[in-house]
């Protein structure tokens, strides 16, 4: 039964629909001035574009500085110096990451992400103290918002006693994807790091998401690793690797053979768009077969101070680093900030199609190009056919 109705919607395709929404899904789109769109609770969003929601693939809510004032970057140059800084600064922090995180998760959500994945620290000097704070905010914004959690280990696993062990136990708690980083630059043992890592996944029926920083050849051998895991353990679609510059510092005829594996496997790509080292170059990616989502990673932590958590910046970077100015360009930059995130997540019943969830954002915008120039703030967010954001802001926010 239609129990709300959104109006004069612009699709990307120029065309004005209705959008039918009840029971928390899209019961379908028809042409905009259906005379039954006149008898329900409608919703005239005056032929603003409608997009899906945002998916955000890859950020690390725990670590955040969200809502405190600046905090200039001190950290580097290598990534042991930004783990040790952060180690330092996260102890002495007085604001508790239960209003942090919180208001870093509004924020995310009040600019159209409906989704969010986030790492989450796993260590020993930490415990699982991160797990059960991520767990609780899941449970606290679970109506306004999909969490779902990648149990990392910041201090490696081979190289970190103990780390194994609370990583199995995260993933008994709730979490439901096992992180790594890096197997062999951190770690200093790629393949047991890579055993463990998806030894954990099959036992506990989870996926994989590795962070891989690793530059040039020693990053290549280990995504060929990583696809050998995958085969091994019958994860296909299940995998994805987060950074993967090494991607991005070779020539595309030296990645051919391994990005035809990525595309076969189903493996994915999340990028965060780094000008350097090296992006992944995603547009050879992606006709090649290869599923590529971006995100946003550290935002306002200390290891930047820079990250607004808007998923439509994200999509402009995108667009920005490969110089992308076609519509088709626009078009893909777009997808990777939802189609092709949901598509890494595993997210069924997402789109815009009938019987999807009816979670969306409308803003002033001509299409995908002049949303991605513009990047306005004032958007709607709806979650369940039910507005929950506006102009950037939860209608009721739950932190002080
Ligand atoms: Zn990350």
């Amino acid at each position: 039964m239609t129990e709300s109705v959104f109006t004069n919607l612009l699709l990307r395709d120029g065309q004005h629909v209705d959008l039918f929404c009840g029971s928390g899904h899209i019961l379908g789109l028809r042409p905009s001035g259906q005379p039954e769109s006149v008898r329900t609770p409608s919703v005239d969003c005056r032929g603003q574009l409608l997009l899906p929601a945002f998916i955000e693939p890859h950020v690390h809510i725990d670590k955040t500085l969200w809502s405190l004032p600046w905090h200039p970057s001190t950290a580097g140059p290598a990534i042991p110096d930004y783990i040790a800084n952060e180690r330092r600064l996260l102890k002495v922090l007085d604001s508790p990451i239960s209003v942090r995180s919180a208001k870093l998760l509004e924020n995310c959500i009040a600019h159209g992400s409906l989704h969010v994945r986030s790492h989450i620290d796993v260590a020993p000097d930490i415990g699982l103290s991160h797990v059960e704070a991520m767990l609780a905010l899941r449970e606290r914004y679970k109506d306004l918002c999909d969490l779902d959690f990648v149990a990392f280990p910041q201090m490696g696993i081979v190289s970190s006693p103990g780390t194994r062990e609370l990583m199995e136990e995260a993933l008994k708690f709730g979490v439901e994807t096992v992180g790594g980083i890096d197997p062999a630059g951190i770690d200093g043992d790629p393949i047991e790091h890579l055993r463990t890592v998806f030894s954990m996944a099959s036992r506990y029926g989870c996926g994989v998401d590795i962070h891989l920083h690793d530059p040039g050849e020693l990053g290549l051998w280990q995504i060929d690793r990583i696809a050998d895991f995958t085969v091994a353990n019958g994860l296909q679609g299940r995998v994805m690797i987060s950074h993967a510059y090494c991607l991005g510092m070779a020539e595309e005829r030296r990645i051919a053979s391994i990005v035809s594996r990525l595309a076969s496997l189903n493996i994915s790509i999340m990028t965060a768009v780094p000008i350097e080292p090296g992006a992944p170059p995603v547009a050879f990616l992606r006709a090649e077969g290869v599923n590529v989502c971006c995100g946003s990673d550290g935002i306002r932590d200390s290891w930047s101070p820079v990250g607004n958590g808007d998923m439509l910046d994200r999509a402009f970077l995108l667009a920005f680093r490969f110089d992308w100015t076609k519509d088709s360009e626009f078009e893909a930059a777009i997808d990777c900030a939802t189609y092709a995130g949901a598509k890494a997540l595993g997210i069924s019943d997402y789109g815009l199609e009938q019987g999807s969830r009816a979670d969306f954002l409308f803003l002033p915008a001509e299409n995908v190009g002049d949303a991605l120039c513009l990047r306005p703030r004032d958007r709607t967010v709806v979650r369940g056919g039910q507005i929950i954001a506006e102009n950037g802001r939860l209608k009721s926010s739950r932190v002080g």
